[in-house]
């Protein structure tokens, strides 16, 4: 079953805004179309969707700079369309915060297919059915309420990374190999995720709860092995 969404185009080629528009129509979801990052960021306060495509050469604002806007204030999943198939890029928008690439010419499905399967990522924040919530000295992770707190304090993370550190608390203790965390976070598109994903993940993910980014000591790396929740209690 598709998810419907209301979804946010922003590109400036008008042939391509068209064409994102019409697929996304024909999806059943709404859009929302803006032709540079400054009516894009207007019309996401506006509108509020529940996806961002953004197109990364933008006059004004970038799409970097607007997805970094974007995050700001949500956590919606962000897709990132772009001329340049160039590794750097990936990795910017990766790190911009987006969820996903797409380099153009893309083909329709291909489109569709990362859409639905971004939605589906942010629909279902939490692995598994009946998990329970999290709870150790540091770390407290409420999967009904959906709000994570760290020594005390609320913080702020994107249905990914929601995902990892549910995934890695939940087997605290244990080593997890990078490609059993693709699997387990991002499920049936582990194919399509970027083999840096893991890695950028976990580094935002500890930019958000650790006390010394640079020193980790709630997600730990284990080299040669793969990532381990170290409960703190
Ligand atoms: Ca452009």
């Amino acid at each position: 079953m598709n998810n419907v969404a209301n979804v946010l185009v922003v590109e400036d080629e008008p042939e391509i805004l068209e064409l994102v528009s019409t697929l996304m129509r024909l999806e059943g979801h709404s859009v929302v179309c803006a032709s540079n990052g400054e009516d894009g960021l207007r019309a996401f306060y506006q509108r509020r969707p529940d996806l961002a495509i953004l197109d990364i050469g933008l006059p004004g604002i970038s799409g970097f700079d607007l997805c970094g806007r974007i995050r700001e204030v949500s956590e919606v999943p962000v897709i990132f369309l772009t001329a340049l198939g160039d590794e750097t890029d990936r990795v910017r928008g990766l790190r911009a915060g987006g969820d996903d690439y797409i380099v153009k010419p893309f083909g329709n499905d291909e489109l569709k297919a990362r859409v639905a399967a971004a939605l589906r990522r942010a629909a279902m924040p939490a692995v598994g059915s009946a998990r329970r919530d999290f709870t150790d000295g540091e770390l407290i992770m409420d999967h009904r309420a959906h709000t994570v707190s760290v020594r005390g304090t609320p913080v702020s993370l994107t249905p990914l990374e929601y995902r990892m550190l549910s995934v890695l608390s939940s087997h605290s203790g244990q080593v997890l190999s990078q490609d059993r965390l693709l699997d387990l976070v991002w499920g049936v598109d582990a194919v399509e995720a970027a083999p840096e994903s893991v890695r950028l993940c976990i580094s935002h993910l500890r930019s958000k709860i650790e006390a010394d980014p640079r020193r980790p000591r709630l997600v730990e790396t284990v080299r040669g092995f793969g990532y381990r929740y170290a409960t703190a209690a």
